[in-house]
């Protein structure tokens, strides 16, 4: 009986263009939410070019897939969005970050910043600040070392809820940084309208930047917008020296990227950055 269940639903014409893969995967991220354990989180270091200081970690998500093994999470993101998965995903995803940071701070990481991506669907909850403010409540981290991140198609598509949820989550305390700046369709209008604090330049941009006059240019009108509107700037996806150079050249001081590190496990991570660990 269950065969004949699968087959049917194999063949339905509700499934469409899904392949069968993601329906067992979509299965198994839905088990994986209700059991717990095979999530976990990357994080990755942004530094200060100036002193190489530390300045702030962002989490990865990674799923530990039984039998696929480790996987990206563009390999399971888009599918969470299209479930709703994504609402509980991302709740643990917050709930770790704080969690694990809170670790950290008590041992001695008292001014790092900790960022958790956050998905268009996620941020749709009207209850998201509330949620937020539970979490912080319950880790006990003090809420200006929480950050979250934001893509810009997100903020521009709704404005109202989108505005009433960001200034709920700015009442806490927390930060908001826009990821992915650049990218977005929409004009910059709304930068005057949204209260965040850091503008994330692409990684797309800085890939070709000491090739491409045009990449160039944007980045540095990025850094300039940035600094006109008394906003932070860092840049993703830094792999040169040459880039981190002529980042800092133009007034961008915050990178992330493989030339410092690449994202790590929670081990190597604390190995490396946490003064207590090493010992
Ligand atoms: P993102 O937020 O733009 O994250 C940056 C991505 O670039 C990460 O890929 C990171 O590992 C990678 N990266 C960082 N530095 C470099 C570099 O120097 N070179 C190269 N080639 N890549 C670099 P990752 O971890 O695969 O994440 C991909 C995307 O998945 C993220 O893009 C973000 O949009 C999404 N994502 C990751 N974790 C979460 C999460 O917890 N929640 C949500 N909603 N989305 C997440
Ligand atoms: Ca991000
Ligand atoms: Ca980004
Ligand atoms: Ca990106």
């Amino acid at each position: 009986k269950d065969y004949s269940g699968n087959q049917y639903q194999l063949f339905s014409d509700d499934i469409g263009e899904r392949s069968i893969e993601q329906i067992k995967l979509e299965n198994d991220l839905f088990k994986a939410l209700q059991h717990g354990g095979e999530f976990e989180l990357y994080y990755q270091p942004k530094f200060d070019v100036r002193s190489d200081d530390l300045v702030g970690i962002e989490t990865l998500i990674r799923w530990n897939h039984p039998e696929f093994g480790l996987l990206s999470p563009a390999r399971f993101i888009p599918l969470a969005e299209e479930t709703g998965l994504i609402t509980a995903l991302g709740e643990w995803v917050i709930k770790e970050s704080c969690r694990q940071m809170k670790e950290w701070y008590d041992k001695g990481c008292t001014d790092l910043v900790v960022s958790a991506n956050l998905s268009p669907q996620q941020f749709q909850q009207s209850d998201l600040a509330a949620k937020v403010a539970g979490i912080l409540e319950k880790t006990g981290l003090p809420p200006q070392l929480l950050e979250l991140e934001l893509t810009e198609n997100l903020i521009v598509n709704n404005t109202d809820q989108t505005l009433k949820t960001i200034r709920e989550l700015k009442d806490l305390g927390v930060q908001i940084s826009i990821d992915d700046f650049g990218t977005g369709y929409s004009s910059l209008g709304y930068l005057k309208d949204f209260p965040v604090d850091t503008l994330k330049i692409d990684k797309s941009f800085i890939d070709d930047m000491t090739t491409n006059a045009n990449n160039a240019a944007i980045i540095k009108t990025i850094i300039t917008l940035a600094d006109s509107l008394n906003l932070n700037v860092i840049a993703e996806g830094v792999e040169s020296r040459e880039q981190a150079d002529l980042l800092a050249r133009h007034g961008c001081y915050w990178i992330q990227g493989y030339l410092y590190s690449r994202p790590l496990p929670v081990r190597p991570f604390e190995e490396r950055y946490v003064p207590s660990h090493s010992k």
